[in-house]
């Protein structure tokens, strides 16, 4: 799950980490509020959206040449006038694709004087199964070039979680960075402070880009993006009361309604599927007879009349379904209480594409029975390649 900048920033703040003060603000009368709070004469007015690259960003609706998601303003006037270009715009940024993100929300700081800007992050290493932390002195809105034409610039340091974070990956921070003195010694105790904040809050990324050195010898975490482990969530409730469900995907957050595991895809074929691993053969053999799966769904080990009937709708919601393949192993599920489910989801959802369905597992005929019974237009399928040949058939036929 992601959050926003301004939340990400408060959740820092706790650790004792230096971020620069702001407020969020929803309206343009917030914004000038927020501003009205701070000591000023610089403001800076920042696009909140689950997306970075908003500071070279552009709005759909405003002239070419018109300023980005990151916009500095020496007045609180000045704050009024961006928060109303802004506010209910298009921002389209590297990382929101073409169609961009609203923009809802806004964060207005105090505008900061910077000395240098550097790049800090830490992930969730799987080749090691450790936390890494990132680190260069090339930071800010040119990382990815700088990853791409000088990786050497980019140092990694992993810690061990049976020791923790030890002073020494402090000060490997501290000399990648190229700090000595104070400010060596801070980006030592910034990094330990990190660290601490990322396990605590269970954290699978933290990026701070631009983590800067301000005129005044101080190191300041100037933006942020913050994502955690779903997994973990249940032990973060005020965590879990950040989260901005109108920044995912609306069919992902229904499909979280009902524990069904969605992910939308780019192909045509709906796939309703009992296990991830058999969903995802189920995509790979779509793929080998020549057609694309329009999404992943796990519909779990419990597959009800309730939860088929939920994935039906969230599969016929999404325009590019052209046909659906349901493939389920009916283990300690029967698949007579399957095929009676997936009958009264279809006739609740008024099915009008092709529908192949595979059942194999204990009661296997009933289920087969029921379904050839229901006086629905239903294909039967008796193993995963037949299954997945007549769908892909029957989407060829009606194309
Ligand atoms: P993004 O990464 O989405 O483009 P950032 O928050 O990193 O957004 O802002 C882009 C750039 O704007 C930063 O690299 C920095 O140079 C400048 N900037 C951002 N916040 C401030 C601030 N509070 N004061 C001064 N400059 C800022
Ligand atoms: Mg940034």
């Amino acid at each position: 799950m992601n959050i926003h900048e301004y939340q990400a920033k408060e959740l820092l703040a706790k650790f004792g980490i230096g971020v620069p003060t702001g407020y969020p603000a929803l309206t343009v009368e917030e914004a000038v509020e927020a501003a009205g709070k701070l000591p000023g004469p610089l403001y800076v007015v920042k696009a909140q959206i689950h997306a970075g690259g908003r500071g070279k960003g552009k709005f759909k609706e405003l002239p070419a040449d018109a300023k980005g998601g990151v916009r500095l303003a020496k007045s609180v006037e000045d704050v009024r006038k961006d928060a109303g270009e802004m506010l209910g715009n298009t921002l389209v940024t590297v990382q929101t694709g073409d169609a961009g993100k609203q923009v809802n929300r806004l964060y207005v700081t105090d505008g900061v004087d910077i000395a240098k800007e550097y790049y800090l992050s830490m992930v969730v290493d799987r080749a090691t199964s450790r936390v890494a932390m990132i680190v260069s002195t090339e930071g800010g809105m040119d990382i990815e070039e700088v990853a791409h034409s000088t990786p050497e610039k980019i140092h990694t340091i992993t810690i061990d979680p049976a020791t923790g974070f030890m002073p020494h990956h402090g000060r490997s921070v501290a000399y990648a960075l190229k700090l000595d003195g104070a400010l060596a010694k801070e980006a030592q105790k910034l990094s330990a402070k990190l660290y601490e904040a990322f396990t605590a809050l269970d954290c699978d990324m933290l990026e701070i880009n631009p983590l800067v050195e301000t005129e005044d010898g101080k190191l300041l975490v100037l933006d942020t993006k913050m994502s955690f482990d779903s997994n973990a969530l249940y032990r973060h409730p005020d965590v879990e009361a950040m989260r901005d469900e109108t920044e995912e995907d609306p069919m992902e957050v229904e499909a979280g309604k009902y524990d069904l595991a969605y992910i939308k895809l780019d192909g045509d074929i709906g796939c309703m599927v009992n296990g991830a691993g058999l969903a995802m053969a189920t995509m790979d053999i779509i793929k080998l007879n020549g057609s694309f799966p329009a999404n992943f769904l796990d519909v779990g080990g419990g597959a009800t009349t309730e939860k088929v009937t939920a994935a039906f709708k969230i599969i016929l919601s999404d325009p590019a379904v052209k046909g659906i393949l349901v493939n389920i192993f009916g283990g300690i599920m029967r698949c007579d209480t399957i095929a009676e489910g997936i009958v009264i989801a279809a006739k609740e959802v008024e099915l009008d594409v092709p529908l192949v369905v595979r059942l194999e597992g204990t009661n296997v005929q009933q289920g087969k029975d029921i379904l050839a019974n229901s006086g629905l237009p239903i294909i039967p399928a008796d193993d995963l390649g037949d299954a997945a040949r007549k769908i892909v058939a029957e989407v060829k036929e009606a194309a």
